[in-house]
């Protein structure tokens, strides 16, 4: 894997990242985010971030990559879908969201970013490298719109023409110049707002920002604390994360379905019953989650959302 000499760095690294497996690459200058700035230091100062005070920390590092990674020059985004067209749900069991369907996606894309490294470390042996996927204070939907992967929907989201919003982001940040992509520009959401009307606890703020205390996917995945009696009667079914708000948009219409084997539901999981959810022991809650994000959870914290999930479904047939 060496570089030909008539073909630019930036062309081979995206050629490259095609090849391991990613469906989007473009890359942006390191630049301080000094206009995300307010907007997260605004947002923390509200306690929209919720338990997650992290998000309140290194606010000047998490807006400008070279006090993370001093002498920084080039940022890369990836973006992998993990859209999932066969839904899992129906017959009154626990819904889980796409993303964690099969194996956790942050042992995906740091195999698919270690290969990029070692990619560019074959064209400049010398260049300083350093991969992330959730694992740095980045603000990573700004770096993908920096770097042309699409712009942040009403719901928060980063939107890509051609495949949609079901997709995570992975960041390479080098010390090396490379040819930059125009930074997304549009705004096609327009006046649509189907995502802020159907989200089912009115999380959206009118800022493409969300109240985590609201937010289902974070009250699921996240929280510390047991998800109030005034949202669990909103959660309809779900257990682990949400994707209404991703659902109603009409620029996944024409999702299609992702190409990483490891991001299928594993059988067994598809075929349980709602006893099987309600019953779950530890054991088997290890043996069937322990490679996926839902692993991430504890058993109890988990158990407790299976049981919040059901109180929902019950809530709405005794409202109805
Ligand atoms: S993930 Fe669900 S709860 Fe969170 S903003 Fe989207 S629709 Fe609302
Ligand atoms: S549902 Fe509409 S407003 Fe929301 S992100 Fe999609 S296009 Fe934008």
């Amino acid at each position: 894997m060496t570089a030909s000499v008539d073909r630019s760095s930036s062309v081979l690294i995206k050629e490259y990242a095609a090849e391991v497996g990613f469906d989007l690459c473009g890359i942006a200058r390191a630049r301080s985010l000094d206009e995300h700035r307010a907007i997260l230091t605004k947002w923390t100062y509200a306690g929209m971030n919720g338990d997650m005070a992290y998000l309140g920390h290194n606010i000047e590092k998490r807006t400008d990559p070279r006090i993370l990674v001093p002498g920084a020059k080039s940022i890369i985004v990836t973006g992998l879908n993990y859209y999932s067209e066969k839904k899992q749900g129906g017959n009154g069991v626990p819904v889980i969201s796409r993303y964690a369907y099969g194996v956790n996606y942050h042992d995906i894309i740091r195999g698919k970013l270690n290969k990029i490294s070692d990619f560019i470390k074959s064209i400049y042996p010398e260049a300083f490298v350093r991969s992330y996927v959730d694992s740095a204070p980045l603000l990573e939907k700004a770096w993908g719109r920096e770097a042309g992967l699409g712009w942040p929907g009403k719901h928060s989201l980063l939107i890509n023409r051609e495949i949609g919003s079901f997709f995570f982001l992975g960041v390479i940040v080098v010390n090396i110049d490379l040819e930059y992509d125009q930074a997304t520009e549009e705004d096609s959401c327009g006046i649509c707002k189907l995502c802020v009307d159907s989200c089912p606890t009115g999380a959206i703020n009118n800022n493409r920002t969300i109240d985590t205390h609201k937010c289902i996917a974070f009250l699921t995945l996240e929280s510390k604390s047991l998800i109030p009696d005034d949202l669990v009667s909103k959660l309809e079914g779900r257990a682990f994360g949400c994707d209404k708000c991703q659902e109603v948009c009409p620029w996944n219409k024409s999702a299609k379905h992702h190409k990483t084997p490891d991001f299928e539901l594993p059988a067994e999981v598809g075929l349980m019953t709602a006893d099987d959810w309600k019953n779950l022991s530890r054991k088997d809650y290890k043996r069937l989650f322990k490679t996926s994000a839902i692993g991430r959870r504890t058993y109890c914290r988990f158990m407790d959302n299976i049981v919040a999930a059901y109180a929902s479904v019950s809530a709405s047939v005794s409202e109805s």
